[in-house]
């Protein structure tokens, strides 16, 4: 054990305050992060499963970081395993080993945890003396198959439902065995790879997923936490008048899922982060989050405002964490009464088309934040095939109210390789940009002073469970040339600065995101070599292009099947039709009985078998029963 990282563990923890250490309880987990803690402590899913896991009786969780720079020096000099920050434990001394994976992009920082933590990376090479490893987080569940070789059970869903499954299927089974097939077998929100077998097709696609055991699905249906009010019977209460209703919902406890340890010296660790609602509302066909956290939620004001009044002692910043902070139905109050506690408030992300006074008056109050928006295209017409319904002129007057706020920097969050799109497509961003620097220019003269336009510019990489998961991301040389293009013409109007990403990274990501389960090769190779993929690839014969480059018919078995999202293949095709003719589709309306895109009926109101899902509370259901 080298005392040096001891030390800087013992120091981090000193700065902190919330952490959990228990030698006493049960069932040990190391709840891991596959990057750094500075990083990790930014993220809120983490600390949810953090608060989660800890509010069981009999668990102690303490957390596992990729070591930083000088950390991994000193491992890698004094062969010490992987130790948790909490207790300075041997990662592989713990029951479980779970992380938390919310980016595609860590997966080879999670096999090089699992190396550094003396843990054999593959799961068919770990026995009832090694921990069991599982992965949750959003890009797990997304596609599980590029890690599905890696793990022994990967969470299908939200935390708030699966980590008191979790808990209970391990504390209750005695074998490694059979609490894997009894999770497998409660059919939703728990995907054990190792029993499965996948067939493929002689082309190299997937046939199907063969179950190896009677009574495991032949799909993991995702779990959703449906504990909280839908965001859409809440607000049609308070809009019709129904305070009985409204009450009722808003009365009833919810988790708010929050910063649950202090870490000022961790990025963003200085401010209480909130989720204040999951899931949004309006479509956009590239979206992954907002598909896969389909139906939208909200967490009542009343307890998020709870958790503010709890914290300001502490801090007098705070963070709203959510897809579609204006979605909500309370943001009046949350920002009213926030303002009123003196916090300063800064948002996630801010959707264009819900931006409204009351928000952008507390942003600027804050003096927190840079305002970035996302307008991802300069065509009116691409953000019809993206499903993304705002034109040019109401981007330019959304920005407009920001700058007449004296906020005079505005960053622009946009795509490059967008199906369909053309260069004619790309010199509408030339268009769009010239003329929100200009709107800028005039607001400045007021504060006589001028700001900067920064357009981010990232490469379209098409997600599973969205509308566009068949079509190929756009060639990477033909993308490099886009962007380059794109720079260039962007760099020429004054007060621009662009910013972007390489489409050598958007390639790696795509990989990550919607290839098979052979490419968990790749992912092993190239975190033993530093992350150099070309190379991993070489060495393994693995052909990304294959699983990223190639538009996909409807009639392909997607390597994400084996997860049920919910969504149903209807709803997608159709959208993904109507994306080809660039028609717009309307909003989830969030409502009872809707049944689009096939989530509500198949999660929330689903009668599935009792205990798998939390469905709607029967009180809620019979107070909407007698409000109707
Ligand atoms: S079924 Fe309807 S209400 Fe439910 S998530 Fe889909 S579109 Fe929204």
């Amino acid at each position: 054990m080298s005392k040096r990282i001891i030390e800087s563990y013992k120091k981090k923890l000193s700065s902190e305050e919330g952490y959990v250490v228990s030698r006493e309880r049960g069932l040990r987990i190391a709840l891991c992060y596959p990057n750094t803690h500075g990083i990790g402590m930014a993220n809120l899913g983490f600390h949810t499963m953090y608060e989660l896991f800890n509010s069981i009786p009999d668990v102690v969780c303490e957390r596992v970081f990729l070591p930083d720079r000088a950390e991994l020096a000193e491992y890698e000099k004094s062969g010490t395993p992987l130790m948790s920050l909490e207790t300075q434990s041997k990662a592989k001394h713990f029951d479980v080993v779970a992380f938390s994976i919310s980016f595609e992009t860590d997966y080879l920082n999670m096999a090089k945890m699992l190396r550094l933590a003396d843990v054999p990376v593959w799961a068919e090479e770990r026995d009832e003396t090694h921990p069991l490893v599982i992965m949750g987080g959003a890009a797990s569940f997304l596609n599980p198959e590029p890690i599905a070789d890696f793990t022994d059970v990967i969470a299908v869903g939200e935390g708030e439902i699966l980590a008191f499954q979790l808990v209970d299927a391990i504390v209750e089974n005695d074998s490694k065995e059979e609490i894997l097939l009894n999770l497998a077998k409660i059919g939703r929100g728990f995907y054990v790879p190792s029993l499965y077998d996948v067939i493929y097709n002689d082309d190299g696609t997937v046939f199907d997923y063969l179950p190896k055991q009677i009574g495991v699905p032949k799909r993991v249906g995702r779990a959703v936490a449906s504990v909280n009010p839908k965001e859409g019977t809440l607000r049609r209460a308070l809009k019709h008048g129904e305070t009985e209703l409204a009450d009722f919902l808003l009365s009833q406890e919810t988790f708010c899922p929050s910063t649950a340890i202090w870490s000022p010296e961790a990025e963003m660790g200085d401010r209480l982060l909130v989720e204040i609602s999951r899931g949004c509302s309006q479509g956009c066909r590239f979206c992954w989050a907002g598909y896969n956290y389909y139906p939208p939620r909200v967490v009542p004001a009343k307890d998020i405002l709870t958790k503010a009044r709890e914290w300001r002692s502490k801090t007098n910043k705070i963070g709203l964490v959510s897809t579609a902070v204006c979605d909500h139905p309370e943001i009046s109050t949350i920002l009213r009464e926030l303002r009123a506690m003196d916090y300063r408030i800064s948002v996630s992300s801010l959707r264009l088309d819900q931006i409204s006074d009351e928000l952008l008056d507390a942003l600027v109050e804050s003096r927190d934040q840079q305002i970035a928006v996302a307008p991802e295209t300069g065509s009116d017409r691409l953000r019809r095939v993206i499903n993304k319904n705002l034109t040019n002129d109401e981007i330019v007057d959304i920005c407009g109210a920001v700058f007449d706020r004296g906020m005079l920097t505005v960053k622009l969050y946009m795509m490059v390789g967008l199906p369909t799109e053309t260069d004619e497509d790309l010199d509408e961003m030339f268009v769009l940009v010239e003329r929100i620097k200009d709107r800028m220019l005039e607001a400045g003269k007021k504060f006589g002073r001028a700001g900067k336009i920064i357009p981010s510019l990232n490469g379209f990489v098409p997600k599973p469970n969205t509308p566009l998961q068949w079509d190929a991301i756009c060639d990477e040389r033909e993308l490099k040339r886009r962007i380059k293009y794109v720079c260039k013409g962007l760099s020429r109007i004054p007060n621009v600065e662009v910013r972007y990403m390489s489409s050598r990274i958007a390639h790696e990501q795509a990989l990550y995101s919607s290839g098979d389960r052979t490419v968990s090769r790749a992912i092993d190779a190239a975190a033993r070599l530093g992350g150099d993929l070309a190379r991993a690839l070489r060495e393994t014969g693995i052909d990304a292009a294959f699983h990223t480059s190639r538009d996909r018919s409807y009639d392909e078995f997607l390597p994400w099947s084996i997860v049920d999202s919910g969504l149903s293949f209807e709803f997608l095709k159709t959208e993904h039709e109507k994306a080809r003719e660039s028609l717009s589709s309307l909003p989830c309306p969030a409502v009872e009985k809707c049944t689009t895109c096939g989530v509500c009926p198949s999660t929330w109101l689903a009668d599935a078998p009792e205990g798998l899902i939390q469905i709607q509370p029967l009180k809620i259901q019979q107070a909407l029963a007698a409000a109707i």
